[in-house]
């Protein structure tokens, strides 16, 4: 190898990898990983940490039985916390600019992405409670405009969907919105204000008859998030493992308009909602796919949760060709908070043991 081809060499990496980070930087899925600490069962069975963060974007899986393996042993994210991290960490650095875009007009949508017990409702549970904080703050800080916060809860089971807010139990259906063209999307700063009429409320999909409360304050925030958990806890004694199987969507919509021009027909408005999406544990996915054709029979295959990450793949390849959101209840309801001008974070968690 001569030194200039070396040279030469060098500067196309380097190219390569200043492209490769302006493409990372436009790109809009943020992928987050969240260790947990080893918890007391694992600790009693004698399980050791496996996988550890070496520094704020790579996690290192050490085993020493697999020393010589070809595969790999070091992951690059985003960003990852280590297990003795705090929830307002991850939310800082990991959820609340996506989180927060609602003010300004911008659907989003956060995930919490992992097996069974690895702490997606843990994490999914702090990452709203301090959106809704900053959200509240934002209010006060702006009265030169006008809020309304409206708040609904949904769990999908088996492609089918309950209200967390009805103890009703009935299942409800999604409705298409034929006059809302959901591939409209309109970037606002709080500066310049675009008119918003109703018909660009960006529906598209929305789920008949769902119970949305108008949030009040804190207080009304936990009480509400107090009954979601009581109504996923009912499902659970009725079907065992339910809870683990399930989707649960919380969605908040801001709606704002200047107060100067409040009840003007020429009023501006702005719309938007952020969605935190507790998934079905990650574990669901892999045995559908190891035993497809056995468990379409016994309808146990999420379909929401496989046709989730075949949407957020060609989504993070950039948006061409056909995404088929219309393959599960999820990603219908999901669609206008996912890829567009859309901002999605998934936030994957995940325990240190082997
Ligand atoms: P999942 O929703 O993924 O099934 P949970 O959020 O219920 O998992 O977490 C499983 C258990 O681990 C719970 O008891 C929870 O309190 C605990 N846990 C999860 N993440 C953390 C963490 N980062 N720090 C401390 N405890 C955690
Ligand atoms: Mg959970």
């Amino acid at each position: 190898m001569g030194a200039i081809g070396g040279g030469e060499e060098l500067k196309k990496l380097e190219k390569e990898q200043k492209a490769q980070m302006a493409g990372a930087r436009e790109e809009r899925i943020l992928v987050v990983v969240r260790l947990r600490p080893l918890s007391d069962k694992e600790i009693i069975a004698d399980e050791v940490a496996d996988w550890e963060c070496i520094n704020d974007s790579t996690i290192l899986y050490r085993n020493t039985l697999r020393e010589g393996s070809t595969f790999p042993s070091a992951y690059t994210f985003d960003r990852v916390f280590r297990g003795d991290a705090l929830t307002k960490q991850v939310y800082e650095e990991g959820a609340k600019e996506v989180a927060l875009s609602v003010v300004s007009g911008i659907n989003s949508s956060i995930f919490a992405y992992g097996q069974t017990s690895s702490g997606k409702t843990y994490t999914m549970t702090g990452i709203t409670e301090y959106t809704v904080a900053d959200i509240f703050d934002y209010i006060n800080r702006h009265e030169e405009r006008a809020f309304v916060l409206k708040f609904s809860a949904i769990e999908i089971y088996n492609e089918a969907i309950r209200d967390l807010l009805n103890s009703e139990n009935t299942q409800l259906r999604l409705r298409d919105d034929p006059e809302v063209n959901t591939n409209i999307y309109l970037t606002f700063s709080s500066s310049s204000m675009l008119d918003l009429t109703s018909s660009f409320h960006q529906r598209g999909t929305t789920v008949e008859k769902v119970t949305e409360e108008v949030l009040r304050d804190w207080n009304h925030l936990k009480e509400l998030l107090a009954i979601c958990e009581a109504q996923r806890k009912i499902g659970e004694t009725s079907l065992n493992e339910r809870s683990s199987r399930s989707h649960q969507i919380i969605r908040l919509t801001i709606e704002s308009s200047a107060r100067e021009f409040l009840g003007r027909e020429n009023s501006t408005s702005l719309a938007a909602s952020v969605n935190f999406i507790d998934l079905a544990g990650s574990e669901r996915a892999s045995q559908a796919l190891s035993t497809g054709a056995r468990l379409k029979e016994g309808c146990h295959i999420n379909r929401s949760l496989l046709t989730l990450s075949t949407v957020v793949r060609k989504l993070s390849k950039g948006r061409q060709g056909h995404i088929n959101y219309r393959d599960s209840k999820l990603t219908r309801i999901l669609q206008p908070c996912l890829g567009g001008n859309a901002r999605t974070a998934i936030i994957c968690t995940l325990s240190p043991a082997r």
